[in-house]
Parts: structure tokens; C-alpha cells; sequence
């Protein structure tokens, strides 16, 4: 790691060295994040006021925040102490009062002795038919009115700070604002018309009105951008020393990926063959893969990892196949083994259900090579499983993993090529915040002749007319998933109501008919249900969310989705997707607790509309905001001060390029720009990412 530039450090110093800074007010600050300059020049005025000087306040619509030359008239103390003190004023036009509260009659005789001229600057009301200023914002004399800037920006900080403390500090704390370089690309900042640096941080603390406020304000835009870009320059930095910590060369003839394709009762989609060929172009070069597979559910990512996983074997090496649960890693089982095994492959389960001898049996074949290929969970990166020659890692389902996890699997072989899947269709501006430092491949195509799911809102008051449904779609052979409301707080509350709901369809529907899955089920009770839902014994699937990654049953058309209000869409569009894999029409009934409110509806109604897991996610961030869309906690989304992720996207993707053709021209930033963006690295606290260079 390297040292923060001297140039920084009056950014960097104490809070209580700005002017009425003491003690007490610095722990305010710090309780509200603000422990250092820096920390406060990056926080923008949420709103303004217009301070500008009217000749009076005849016809303006009171209430409102006017300023005002007054003649100071005669003063009225007050009877008691509970009573105000009124001032009577002259604005040239008309008289107001000025009003305080608990106030120190000698004070207020000093500062607004009678027939003295003040520019005073407040909210003026109607109360008992008298127009009347209470506690006046400002109470200036002629000769400093200029000092009250015509519009006069609010700062989001409260919590026991006042608006003049936080405004005070501010003003001291820009006047130590260094001189920057310019580590925007300047033809960059020329197209988008903004200031340099220190200008743009001055600007945006000087709105001159509302429109300086908003995101797209030239000065605050470019504080948002130099946000996102020392993001992005993170994230390719990251994936340019991945790049050079070295690879392996894997480039199989072709042969066993030939004989699966062909076993395969259909052509991969256009959009399949494009990723495969994105993969195994990566894989045949000698730098380290990491990849991102972008589809949606449904699209076939399954086939695109075989695909890269075979051409490891054909390479001579293993593969490995990460999933986040042990259904999915079964499942995965059951399909690829019938496919590989005839290919005379070895091709094991790794799971932490594995125990003596069966497991110790497992590492021995993966250390020998003689298993090629490996499904499992995150029973794969403990320690003791050894590959004999590891060369690819696929994570499938990337969300539910940490970016460790994944580090951890790779780290099992020597230059490992690493392949993440994810069927969360993440809106473009998240992905490349989120996934900056990977190669995106994404499946934009689904696999032909699926038939559109038909979505339908039901009230949970015909909760009857759905169970009849259930019924007729069971005699005619069909199956059916039903998912129980999502209860946040507690697994076990969750798994209750599966159980309830498990019985009452079970006394509607038959014995044998309904089978239940829920989390806390021990996994060996959990597979067995499963698997007689896979194999058509049972009909109807009671489940919690455990059912939303992965699992395919084609055959299953009717998907039942309790509270569908409680999901977000994301989620329900991952439900959704459970059903409509087969040649059949499918049916997905979202059933909600009336009343249902008007985002609610809105957001329902998406789901009705489209199938485009990529429109639902845009919206889905429209409707609720970044850090929601992919949960909070799991998300690892950077958190930015300035910068608007939502209506800030394109900034996000200039960004990216920038950082990344920068870095192809000056990998170890030792150009002037260079220079100038290890100093942005700094300014924004990611000193660590200068630790990526090689130069540090
Ligand atoms: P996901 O991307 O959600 O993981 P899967 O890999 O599970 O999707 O594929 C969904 C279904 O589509 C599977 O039954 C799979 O066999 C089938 N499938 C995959 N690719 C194709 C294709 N090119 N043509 C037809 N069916 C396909
Ligand atoms: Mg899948």
C-alpha cells in the first residue's frame, strides 16, 4: 500500500481544526459519518433557499422565505417570560413584526436598535392578521448583506447541527481545497462540459438555484463522476493484475464436446454458441479467465459450462461446478451425468453431506484426476479437497456466493480459469459497478419454443377457486409448485406456514398428491421430496423460496406464489421462471392480501407485463432503489456519496471505459494522467487499490 500524497492532507486533517469545529460539534459530525474535510466537502447541499432581496413583501403569498431591508421600529418586551419579544419593522411598505422567543432583551437592543436599517432574511407569516418573522435566518447590516448569497444552500446534516455550524465549517473547509491535476480524460470533461476539480467542489456548494441541485448539474455531475470513476479504475486495476498473474493454456480438440452436442436433442441458440466461444477463446490464451455469464432463467447457462467444462477435460485437466444448494447440486448431477458418463468421464458429487469413507473415496479421486469433473457445493473449497489438475472453477448462481468463496475455489489449482454464472438479471449500471473487473458474456436469447407464461393476480380471498384449479391441473397429470409467503425475520415462521399450507392441500387434494420442502428440513427428507416431485409422483410442491434457484422441472406449468406482494420482483420473476420450461402453457397465479397499495400494484404489474428479466430488474431498481434490487447484505454494491446509480448509469459505463483504455496505455500509472488518478484513488480512500499496482 503506498502513502497518501502531502497534497492531501489538509483533506485529511482533524474536523476540529475548521473553524467552529470544538469538540462537542466534531462528535455530531462523526456521529453522522463527517470526520475529516474531506468528508464534509463531499457532502452536497440537499436544498437551497432564495435569499435574494426583495423591495418588500407586498404581494408575495405568505407563508414564505423572504429578505427584507427593514427600518427597525419600536421594541415590545414581553409581560412574562412564557410571552415574546416583538419588534415592530418598516420594510418601505408595509410593517411586520419580528419575533423571538426566550430572548435576551439586551442583545436584541444592541444588534436591532431602533431606526436602524437591517437586511433581515426569514420566514415571513400571517398570525392574528400581522405579518410577523419569527427567529429570523439572518439579521445582517447593510454593509455585510453581501455576504448573504442570493441562494443559500441546505446541508442534509442535522442531528443537533444547525445549518450555520454545518455552513461555517463548510466555508473554511473549501478554503483549503489543494490544486488538483485533471485525472479526467480532457476530451472526456470537454464533451461534457464540466469544471475542474476544485471549481466543480466550489460550484456545487454555491447552487445559484434549485437547478444547480440537481444530479445533473454539470459540477455536481462531474463529483459523481470522479466517484464512479475511482470505482471502475478499482475494478480494472483488479482485473488487470488478475490478468497478468499468469494462466494456463487449456485447448481441448473439440472431441468430447462434439459427441454431447450431438447427443443432445437440440442446436445450441446463437446466443449459447457466442459464449462458448468467448470462453473457450479465454481459455486457450495464457491469461487467467474471469468471466462473468450473464442470462436469464431459463436461457441455458447449464449447457455453456458444460461446454467450458469439457474442453478442460479435453485439455487433459478437471473442472468443478459450484452451486449454492444441495437440490441444485443434485440436479445438476442427474442431468450432466447421463450426458458425460457415456463419454466414458468421471464425474462426482461433492457435497458436505459426503461423510467417511464415501468422502474420503471422492478427495482420493479428485487428487488423482481421476474424477474429471466435480458438482458440489461449497463443499468444494474446504480445505482437504485436492484436484489434481484443476483448470476450471464455474460458479453457478453467483449472488448467492461471496466474491471470497469464489477466490477460495480457484485458489484449489494453479492459474484456474474462473467462470461465474448468475441468473440475476442485473440492470446494466449495477452489473458494471458489481462486476467491473470481470468479461461479461451475456445469453440474450432463449432456447426456441417456449410459451410465454400467463400471469394473473389473485386475491387471497378466492383462495378456493385457486385450489379447484389445483385440482383439474392435477387430474389432468399436470404438476405445480406452491411457494409460501416470505417471512423476513425468521426461517422457522417461514417453514410453519409451508407446513400448514402442506396440510390443508393435502386434506383438499389427497394424500401422496402434495409433497413439502422447506429450509428446515433435514437435507436427506428434503431431497427425497424433491425427488419425487422430479420423477411426477407428487403433483404439488409445497415450498419457501428454497425452490427459486435452479431447479428444473419441465413438466411442473402452475406456479402459486402466496403474498406475491412480499417478494421482490427479482425473486418472483425467478419463481416464475420454475414453470414455462416445457412445451406446455404454464400458468403463474400471484396471490396477495388485499389491499393491495398503488407501488404494489405497479410493481405486480410488471411482472404481468413482460418476462424480460432484464426490463423487470430496471424497473425493479426504478421502483426501489440499488441497494434492494439484489439484497442489501449480498449485493456487495459499492456505496456512493455523490453519484445516483439509478439515473446515473451511463456515467458508470464511461467510466469503465475509461479506466480500462487508460490502463491498456498506462497499466502502472506513471503518466501525468496517471499520476492525477493515483491521486483521485487517494482522495476517494481507496488506498488500497494503488496497492494493485505493480509500481505502488
Ligand atoms: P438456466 O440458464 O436457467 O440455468 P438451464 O441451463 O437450466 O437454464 O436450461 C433450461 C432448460 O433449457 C433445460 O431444460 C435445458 O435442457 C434447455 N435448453 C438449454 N439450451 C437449449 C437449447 N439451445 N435448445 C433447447 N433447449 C435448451
Ligand atoms: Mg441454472
Amino acid at each position: 500500500m503506498g502513502t497518501r500524497p502531502p497534497k492531501l492532507y489538509p483533506l485529511f486533517a482533524e474536523l476540529t481544526g475548521l473553524a467552529g469545529v470544538g469538540p462537542k460539534t466534531g462528535k455530531l459530525f462523526e456521529a453522522l459519518g463527517v470526520t475529516k474535510p474531506r468528508d464534509l466537502i463531499f457532502t452536497l447541499p440537499s436544498g437551497g433557499t432564495d435569499r435574494r432581496l426583495r423591495d418588500g413583501f407586498v404581494g408575495v403569498p405568505l407563508p414564505a422565505t423572504v429578505t427584507l431591508r427593514a427600518t427597525i421600529g419600536q421594541h415590545h418586551p414581553p409581560r412574562s417570560r412564557t410571552r415574546p419579544y416583538r419588534i415592530s419593522a418598516h420594510d418601505g411598505h408595509s410593517h411586520f413584526q419580528i419575533v423571538y422567543f426566550h430572548a435576551n432583551g439586551e442583545w436584541l437592543a444592541r444588534h436591532l436598535p431602533e431606526g436602524a436599517v437591517r437586511v433581515i432574511s426569514g420566514k415571513m407569516e400571517v398570525f392574528d392578521s400581522i405579518a410577523q418573522m419569527v427567529h429570523p435566518d439572518h439579521v445582517l447590516r447593510e454593509e455585510d448583506a453581501q455576504n448573504l448569497p442570493p441562494f443559500e444552500a441546505s446541508y442534509p446534516l442535522t442531528a443537533g447541527l444547525t445549518q450555520k455550524t454545518v455552513t461555517k465549517a463548510m466555508g473554511d473547509a473549501l478554503t483549503r481545497l489543494p490544486d488538483m491535476p485533471e485525472w479526467i480524460d480532457p476530451s472526456v470533461r470537454a464533451a461534457q462540459g464540466w469544471p475542474v476539480w476544485s471549481e466543480a467542489v466550489v460550484q456545487a456548494h454555491a447552487p445559484h438555484s434549485a437547478r444547480d441541485l440537481s444530479v445533473d448539474a454539470p459540477a455536481r455531475t462531474r463529483l459523481a463522476y470522479d466517484e464512479v470513476l475511482s470505482h471502475q479504475l478499482t475494478l480494472a486495476l483488479a482485473r488487470a493484475q488478475q490478468k497478468r498473474a499468469k494462466g494456463r493454456i487449456t485447448q481441448g480438440d473439440g472431441r468430447l464436446r462434439d459427441q454431447v452436442l450431438r447427443a443432445l436433442g437440440f442446436d445450441p441458440t446463437g446466443a449459447q454458441t457466442r459464449a462458448i466461444a468467448e470462453i473457450t477463446q479465454d481459455m486457450g490464451d495464457g491469461a487467467r479467465m474471469n468471466r462473468l455469464l450473464q442470462g436469464d432463467v431459463g436461457s441455458g447457462k447449464t449447457l455453456v459450462a458444460l461446454m467450458a467444462m469439457l474442453c478442460a477435460v479435453e485439455a487433459g485437466g478437471q473442472a468443478a461446478l459450484m452451486v449454492p444448494t444441495e437440490i441444485l447440486a443434485r440436479q445438476h448431477m442427474e442431468s450432466l451425468a447421463p450426458l458425460v458418463e457415456p463419454l466414458g468421464l468421471d464425474i462426482g458429487l461433492i457435497t458436505g453431506r459426503d461423510t467417511g469413507a464415501e468422502r474420503a473415496d471422492k478427495r482420493e479421486a479428485l487428487r488423482t484426476g481421476q474424477l474429471q469433473l466435480a458438482i458440489g457445493t461449497h463443499a468444494l473449497f474446504q480445505k482437504g479437497v485436492e484436484f489434481a489438475d484443476l483448470r476450471l472453477a464455474v460458479v453457478d448462481e453467483q449472488h448467492r456466493f461471496g466474491v471470497r468463496q469464489r477466490m477460495d475455489l480457484s485458489a484449489k489449482g494453479d492459474g484456474v480459469d474462473v467462470l461465474v454464472m448468475t441468473a440475476t438479471p442485473i440492470p446494466r449500471s449495477l452489473a458494471l459497478s458489481q462486476y467491473g473487473d470481470m468479461d461479461v458474456s451475456v445469453l440474450d436469447e432463449k432456447p426456441p419454443g417456449r410459451k410465454p407464461v400467463e400471469t394473473v393476480l389473485v386475491s387471497a380471498g378466492r383462495l378456493d377457486q385457486v385450489v379447484a384449479r389445483l385440482q383439474n391441473a392435477v387430474a389432468e397429470g399436470r404438476q405445480a409448485y406452491w411457494v409460501c409467503p416470505l417471512v423476513e425475520e425468521s426461517e422457522v415462521t417461514e417453514a410453519t406456514a409451508a407446513e400448514d399450507r402442506f396440510r390443508a392441500l393435502r386434506i383438499s387434494l389427497g394424500e401422496g398428491v402434495v409433497d413439502l420442502v422447506h429450509g428446515q428440513m433435514p437435507p436427506a427428507q428434503k431431497d427425497a421430496a424433491m425427488a419425487r416431485f422430479v420423477q411426477g409422483d407428487a403433483r404439488v410442491l409445497v415450498a419457501t423460496t428454497v425452490i427459486e434457484v435452479g431447479v428444473n422441472v419441465p413438466n411442473a406449468t402452475i406456479m402459486v406464489i402466496e403474498q406475491a406482494e412480499r417478494f421482490g420482483l427479482a425473486q418472483l420473476h425467478q419463481l416464475r421462471g420454475r414453470v414455462g420450461r416445457g412445451a406446455a402453457q404454464s400458468t403463474c397465479l400471484m396471490l396477495y392480501d388485499p389491499p393491495l397499495g398503488e407501488t404494489a400494484k405497479a410493481r405486480l404489474g410488471i411482472l404481468r407485463e413482460t418476462e424480460d428479466g432484464f426490463r423487470i430488474a430496471e424497473e425493479d431498481l426504478r421502483l426501489r432503489g440499488a441497494g434492494d434490487v439484489l439484497g442489501l447484505a449480498q449485493s456487495g454494491l459499492p456505496r456512493f456519496q455523490i453519484a445516483d446509480l439509478e439515473r446515473q448509469a451511463h456515467l458508470m459505463a464511461l467510466a469503465q471505459d475509461d479506466a480500462r483504455l487508460h490502463l491498456t496505455r498506462d497499466p502502472d500509472l506513471t503518466t501525468e494522467r496517471g499520476e492525477a488518478l493515483r491521486l483521485l484513488l487517494y482522495l476517494m480512500e481507496r488506498d488500497q487499490s494503488v496497492g494493485l499496482l505493480r509500481v505502488g
